[in-house]
């Protein structure tokens, strides 16, 4: 992002996400209803709700992970069809990190991250590699290239997804409950490398249950229920006002 977007308010942004009347049906099962959402670019969106509720599927469908029957997403301004070169655009675009880290384990730190961008990006092996140091040293382990994902704990192993997601070079970063497989003392480790990418200005879609960083991190908290939007707004007003019966009993779950 340039300087000038950077000094811009949200709302002069241009938009990196936007879903209109997204529809998608498992079988019989109709997991997302009507769902309409724009991310400005620099944007951090906080996803929270119940399990089952479509969160997952949301935003797999955003990175063209899972297809869907009705509505349109737009990312960065391309259209997310059935097209083969336009899904590919659109996943160069956007980088995900799951709840697991999937690293590969006969790989090392290192070559996890240069492999993505050599494959796809057809960059050269040096570039890939000086590229891949800077970004584990941006993820707080670049001492830990040389190793193998074994050997390294949970929270290295999912700061090691980021840095790979990120070797992409990404627009857009998609998380789905990335701290959710980690023992509690992990957690922070991921979530503050999380809040730096943020205040870096990458536009962020954040599945979590963690709502000191919703809190802290988000521009907007979206609340799915039954596979709806039913409470979208800034995270003083949906945590202190939340004007949805459903979005209260949720709250009053987990607070
Ligand atoms: P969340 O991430 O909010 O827990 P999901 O998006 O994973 O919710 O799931 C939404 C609904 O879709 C659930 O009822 C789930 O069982 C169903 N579902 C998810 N993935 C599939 C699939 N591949 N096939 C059929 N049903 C699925
Ligand atoms: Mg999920």
């Amino acid at each position: 992002m340039s300087m000038q977007d950077e000094a811009k308010p949200l709302q002069g942004r241009e938009d990196m996400i936007e879903v209109i009347g997204l529809n998608k049906w498992f079988g019989n099962l109709h997991v997302l209803k009507d769902v309409d959402l724009n991310v400005k670019q620099g944007e951090v969106v906080v996803v929270l709700g119940p399990s089952g509720s479509g969160k997952s599927t949301f935003i797999r469908t955003l990175n063209a992970l899972e297809e869907f029957q009705k509505g349109e997403i737009h990312i960065d301004g391309i259209n997310l069809s059935n097209d083969v070169a336009n899904i590919e655009a659109i996943r160069k675009e956007t980088g995900m990190v799951f709840q697991q880290f999937n690293l590969f384990p006969h790989m090392t730190i290192l070559r996890n991250v240069m492999l993505a961008p050599i494959w796809v990006r057809k960059w050269k092996k040096d570039k890939a590699e000086k590229i891949a140091f800077e970004l584990l040293e941006r993820v707080g382990i670049p001492e830990q290239a040389h190793k193998y994902p074994g050997q390294l704990s949970g929270g290295q192993q999912q700061r090691v997804a980021i840095a790979r997601a990120l070797a992409m070079q990404p627009k857009i970063m998609l998380f789905d409950e990335p701290t959710s497989a980690l023992d509690p003392e992990m957690i922070k480790e991921v979530l503050d490398v999380m809040k730096t990418l943020a205040r870096s200005g990458m536009t962020m879609v954040v599945v979590t249950h963690e709502m000191s960083f919703a809190r802290e991190v988000a521009d907007r908290i979206v609340l799915f229920d039954y596979g709806e939007i039913v409470e979208m707004g800034e995270p003083n007003e949906v945590f202190e006002n939340p004007k949805h019966e459903r979005t209260k009993a949720f709250l009053s779950q987990i607070l």
